[in-house]
């Protein structure tokens, strides 16, 4: 028997509890787009011989649809993957400086392009020039959206319609969309392969190099070493033969490394300025991998290609805001005292963690969360390798701990418990390997934030 008169009309439910706070919340408009998407809802479950609920209930269910479609699908997330710098959870957390002078700089109009000494017009770049320049050992520095785009735009300035040199062994590929060729192409260049993917000499850049070469371009193998049977020119070796042939070496660093690494266990990768000092003329990197800063791209080196490269028009279309600016300054100021970058720096505090510290959080949470858990599941403290992430180091774990959780009953699963983190008010995103989640503890401030994260599961 299908009464469909039992359904209340829009307007009762619009007059309802639940609806009238819907509509002080949420306006007219879309609490009666909500209250017809339940009632059409209801209607269809009213067709299939159940009974119409009362227009209170349907009133909080449209309280409850508004209510989950204002919370961000951009929110904050616990980061347990164990990969400090994770593309897809946003790299870099930003130093509390850096926040305050991003803050401070959306609040506030700022001297972005005004000089406060004469009143003069000035540049947006020269608040970080000299800074980035102390940094990194370069004579002039040039700033854009991100290390795609200063790859792109200065390609585009210094080669376009000419040849490119780069060898076989860098044809890189950083995830998504972002290959090396295609870069090159689009910036309006040729790409002139050289050598083999295992082994490129001297000579192979020698016979390559003619009147329509512009540049040779070292691309650091961020994501991927190749091992073995191998040759490749160093940056000294490559910048000697480019200055004998009268050309440019551009250096694609990716990870923007500006203090020495060892403290932290971690070597092997390049900083800018030995890169600078080796002999290149450019040097691209990003601000949100290693480096710590929001998402930018660098571009420094040779004062006169820089000055081109700012003439270039797509620069305008490249360039980073005031909020941006405010935060990267506050970040590089911290590198002038590299000391205190665990300190002031989530990216170097996440790095600097020792295995010990780690291990002694996992021990601490353990068994809070087996009793959330509950029987269902097991879970125990296991030593972990976290990653640096976005490129650095992709062969190097660094020794990190974490917990091991899996399911002990046949009605309970860990996907279904990975789903149940994921739709958390504060999302638990762990590492599900060998039917096992892993949550890795190197990237949480502290165990309380996993508590507090997990609490909401009982709900
Ligand atoms: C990460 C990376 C890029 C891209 O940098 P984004 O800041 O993500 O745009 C380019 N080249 C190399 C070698 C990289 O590692």
């Amino acid at each position: 028997m299908k009464d469909y008169s039992s359904l209340p009309p829009v307007h009762v439910v619009l007059e309802s509890t639940s609806g009238r706070l819907a509509r002080e919340r949420f306006g007219h408009d879309a609490t009666v787009g909500a209250v017809r998407m339940i009632l059409e809802n209801e209607r269809r479950l009213v067709g299939e011989g159940n009974l119409a609920r009362s227009a209170d209930i349907l009133g909080g269910l449209v309280l409850a649809q508004l209510e989950k479609g204002a919370v961000s699908s951009l929110r904050p997330v616990l980061n347990l993957t164990g990969v400090i710098l994770h593309t897809n959870l946003g790299r870099a957390q930003l130093p509390e400086v850096a926040i305050e002078a991003a803050v401070a700089a959306m609040r506030h109009t700022v001297a972005l392009e005004y000089n406060l000494d004469d009143g003069t017009r000035g540049e947006r770049d020269e608040h970080l020039r000299s800074l980035i320049c102390e940094l990194t050992g370069a004579e002039d520095a040039t700033i854009v959206n991100n290390n795609a785009a200063a790859v792109l735009l200065a390609l585009n300035s210094l080669a376009c319609s000419q040849n490119v040199l780069l060898s076989r062994g860098e044809m890189v590929e950083i995830g998504g969309s972002f290959r090396m060729p295609d870069i090159i192409a689009r910036a309006g260049c040729h790409l002139k392969e050289v050598g083999a993917t295992n082994r490129t000499h001297r000579h192979d850049f020698e016979a390559a190099i003619n009147e329509e070469t512009a540049l040779i371009l070292k691309v650091h193998t961020s994501n991927y070493r190749i091992e073995g049977f191998t040759s490749a020119l160093s940056t000294a070796e490559l910048s000697m033969l480019a200055h004998e042939a009268g050309l440019p070496l551009m250096e694609d660093l990716g990870s923007g490394i500006l203090t020495d690494l060892s403290a932290f266990g971690l070597s092997g990768e390049p900083s800018v300025r030995e890169v600078i000092k080796a002999g290149a003329d450019l040097v691209t990197f990003s601000g949100d991998k290693l480096l710590g800063g929001p998402q930018a791209g660098f571009i420094v080196g040779r004062a006169d290609l820089i000055s081109r490269i700012n003439k270039n028009p797509m620069k305008r279309a490249m360039r980073v805001d005031k909020i941006r600016l405010a935060a990267l300054e506050a970040v590089l100021r911290l590198y002038l005292n590299p000391k205190e970058l665990p300190r002031l720096s989530p990216t170097f505090m996440f790095l600097a963690r020792t295995r010990h510290k780690i291990l002694m959080m996992a021990q601490a949470l353990c068994e809070p969360v087996q009793t959330l858990l509950g029987q269902d599941y097991l879970v125990k403290v296991c030593e972990l390798e976290s990653e640096v992430g976005s490129g650095a180091m992709p062969t190097k774990g660094l020794p990190s701990a974490g917990l091991a959780i899996s399911a002990v009953q046949k009605t309970a699963s860990v996907e279904g418990l990975q789903q149940r983190l994921r739709l958390l008010p504060v999302p638990v995103i762990g590492r599900l390997k060998h039917d096992c989640l892993f949550f890795d503890l190197r990237c949480v401030e502290g165990a309380g934030r996993v508590m507090d994260a997990l609490e909401k599961l009982k709900l």
